[in-house]
């Protein structure tokens, strides 16, 4: 009855672009993805304009992200 799920306890945060989970502390607290390299309110704010915007819009972001991705991913990390 009093059993909880153990995710339940652990804070997390879900990306609402990649739908990536974080259980780090500074990410969540910033809200950030360390996978999309951004932060969730600007992931959100660029969605909602692109929603806003019809399909081709929605789709022209995801190439820009998946773009950046591809970017991202050949920068070097220090
Ligand atoms: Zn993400």
């Amino acid at each position: 009855m009093e059993s909880k799920n153990n995710n339940s306890d652990i804070p997390s945060a879900t990306c609402p672009f990649c739908s990536k989970i974080t259980y780090n502390p500074n990410d969540i607290a910033n809200q950030y993805c360390a996978n999309c390299k951004c932060f969730y309110g600007d992931i959100i704010a660029h969605a909602n304009i692109a929603k806003n915007a019809g399909p081709e819009a929605i789709s022209a972001l995801r190439k820009i992200v998946e773009a950046a991705h591809e970017h991202l991913k050949n920068l070097p990390t220090n």
